[in-house]
């Protein structure tokens, strides 16, 4: 555990209720490190103080910055002629593994270095849990109201305020008045002169009192009224066990009521990218909320959605500099389908009417892109009512059910590709695809020959390709997109999930100046005719800046690059010995067919019983048919990435038994 102290000012006591924490720690069984990382002036009494009240404690054995002047750090540093502190330097001596109670120098703001950063961005960029410590006399509203504030503004979550002082109750009703969302703990006036009973008593319940909200909420508020009314997507409701109740989401991490800390192995649905729980993400969200939290954008626009756009067509290599928003992957697919659809008919072409897409493809759940999938398994009810399209097999780089002889069928696939082209491409209206990698077939890699020929053919022909990267999109596959590191020249790119960080639901739709055009009329009829209420919703845009940002400075795509090279090894490894079937790795996605189960063997009971078993070695996984995949968020660590695996392998070895046993 991570504590932060900080305090409204200077002498409100952070240092005596830093102590009595420390005392509350170590009487419950979980001791924490004492680290005041910057020192100025007098402050080495503060450590005294410490051990003098909470003899037992350990400090910390990290860099510590002092300064002998009596100032804020920025302006002692200066007087000393000495490196001040820096946020990075602080959490390079931050060990992410150690628990650790860190104590501020002088309040929120007070400025760290001449770059003007504040503990305030060190909490914020090391997400450390804090405690603000106020007084309790005159001057208590005022200082506290506006530290609580500042933490806001940050998306900082304030574990508790800790009222340090003589009992003044007024003061207390009034914050609790103001502030109902915050928690206001009023700390005993003792006499400290010695450590005494009543001491270590308060430093108990004042322990027990801060962390409560880090421990879980009680499912039986609430989990009956999801039993009783929550209808779950892809839920046999008459069979399916009970949903897992979940009350925090951290990093890579779920965790469940019952307190199991369980490793997110399928990325919440594939959507996380940037960790969860990102105070950046938090922090954009609740600014943007401070200033437009959503308006139409027909015939309106704002910044947020402009600054992305922006940014979008950068990534894009300025390929694709048209940005349309919506608010889902199967919408983001609906818009590709009907730019294209209407683009002809917008240049009087009539008799365009099919689409190209390939066998195993899943495309989202809504008719339109329903009917370009081949997903029997999710929409055979549906088939009756859907468009009619072309189809093909794509040809994968392993043995897969789409194509069960992977590789070797290459010649044969081409040549279909090609009388494909041939004897249609005047009838097609365009070519759809998740490029490299079907995600929701089972994670089928295409044979890269083949997909770059589809490309090649597709700008032969002049037929708008477009790539559903829904899924690879977002560094998933190791690149922003897809395309770039497949060396495709898409028209139509489709993006949503993982683009704002896995929090907001919102999609994009990026295409070329070309198709823009193509809808460019006096004709008011030519525009394009679609639009979703919560198009470019601003909250969900700052939310993507954010993720953007941190894709930039925690260099995600070098951690997926990582998990890419951990992956292969433990494939090049491992792959033979556990029997694995089609082991493959691409990016932040592995996958293999489970050992014992046929190649095409979709149903395998073996799968059913992974969910189960993964969760005892503290995984939570899905399995696509018999399909076992890791796609975690993106932001994992290759620490992180080879202990996932070793969890994965005793679930095999548990699932080898259990099937053995049978
Ligand atoms: C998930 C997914 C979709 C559908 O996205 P939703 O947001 O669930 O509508 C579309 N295409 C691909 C490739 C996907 O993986």
């Amino acid at each position: 555990m991570k504590l932060f102290v900080t305090g409204t000012g200077t002498d409100v006591g952070k240092t005596i209720i830093s102590a009595a924490l420390l005392v509350g720690a170590a009487r419950r069984g979980q001791p924490l490190h004492y680290w005041k990382p910057v020192q100025t002036g007098g402050d080495s009494i503060d450590r005294d103080q410490v051990e003098r009240l909470c003899p037992a404690v350990q400090p910390y054995a990290g860099r510590v910055w002092s300064y002998p002047l009596p100032a804020s750090p920025d302006q002692a540093a200066q007087a000393a002629v000495r490196e001040a502190p820096t946020v990075e330097a602080i959490g390079a001596a931050l060990d992410p593994a150690a628990d650790i109670l860190m104590e501020g120098a002088g309040g929120l703001l007070v400025p760290l270095n001449e770059q003007n950063e504040t503990w305030r961005d060190c909490i914020r960029m090391l997400q450390l849990p804090t405690v603000v410590v106020a007084g309790s006399g005159l001057g208590t509203l005022n200082h506290t109201l506006l530290t609580l504030e500042a933490l806001d503004a940050a998306g900082i979550e304030v574990l508790a305020v800790v009222i340090n002082g003589p009992a003044h109750e007024a003061n207390l009703q009034s914050l609790k008045r103001m502030r109902p969302d915050q928690r206001f703990i009023p700390f005993p006036w003792l006499d400290l002169t010695q450590p005494s009973a009543a001491w270590h008593r308060a430093a108990e319940e004042l322990f027990d009192a801060v962390t409560l909200r880090n421990q879980t909420t009680d499912p039986a508020a609430w989990y009956a009224y999801d039993r009783q009314h929550c209808w779950h997507p892809y839920t046999q409701h008459q069979t399916a066990p009970d949903p897992l109740p979940l009350v925090k989401a951290q990093g890579i991490y779920l965790e469940t009521a019952s307190g199991e800390k369980l490793i997110d192995a399928s990325a919440s649905w594939w959507t996380n990218s940037t960790g969860h729980g990102h105070p950046k993400v938090g922090a954009a969200i609740a600014r943007q909320h401070q200033k437009i939290d959503h308006c139409i954008f027909a015939g309106a626009t704002h910044e947020p959605a402009s600054l992305l756009a922006k940014e979008l067509v950068k990534l894009s290599q300025g390929q694709l500099p048209r940005v349309f928003y919506s608010d889902n992957g199967s919408c983001a697919v609906e818009v590709g389908l009907k730019m294209v659809a209407q683009s002809w008919q917008n240049r009087g072409i009539y008799h365009r009417k099919s689409f190209l897409f390939f066998k195993g493809a899943y495309h989202g759940d809504t008719f339109g892109a329903m009917s370009v999938g081949a997903s029997e398994g999710f929409h055979k009810a549906f088939s009756p009512y859907l468009f009619a399209g072309k189809s093909l097999a794509p040809v994968t780089s392993h043995a897969s059910p789409i194509c069960p002889e992977g590789p070797e069928s290459l010649a044969r696939g081409l040549d279909e590709l090609k009388a494909m082209f041939q004897n249609h491409g005047h009838e097609l209206a365009g070519v759809i695809i998740e490029p490299w990698v079907q995600g929701a077939s089972g994670m089928n890699f295409q044979d890269l020959t083949w997909l770059q020929t589809l490309g090649r053919l597709c700008r032969e022909y002049a037929l708008p390709l477009i790539l559903d990267e829904v899924f690879t999109g977002m560094g998933r596959v190791g690149s922003y997109f897809a395309f770039e590191r497949a060396g495709l020249q898409p028209d139509i790119v489709c993006i949503a999930k993982g683009l704002t960080g896995g929090t907001l639901p919102l999609a994009v739709t990026l295409t070329t100046e070309a198709m823009f055009e193509s809808f460019l009329d006096q004709d008011g009829s030519k525009a394009l005719l679609h639009g979703h209420t919560f198009t470019g919703s601003a909250l969900a845009c700052a939310a993507a800046l954010a993720a953007l940002d941190i894709y930039r400075s925690e260099k995600i795509l070098d951690r997926v690059a990582a998990m890419e090279t951990e992956t292969r090894n433990w494939i090049a490894r491992r792959a033979q010995d556990l029997g694995l079937i089609s082991p493959r790795a691409l990016g932040a996605i592995l996958a293999f067919e489970l050992p014992g189960s046929g190649a095409g063997d979709y149903f395998h009971p073996l799968a059913q019983k992974v969910p189960t078993i993964a969760r005892r070695h503290g995984l939570l996984m899905r399995t696509l048919g018999n399909t076992m995949y890791f796609v975690p968020p993106l932001s994992i660590q290759a620490g992180e990435v080879r202990d996932a695996l070793q969890r994965m392998e005793r679930t095999l070895g548990d699932l080898h038994r259990e099937n053995g046993a049978e």
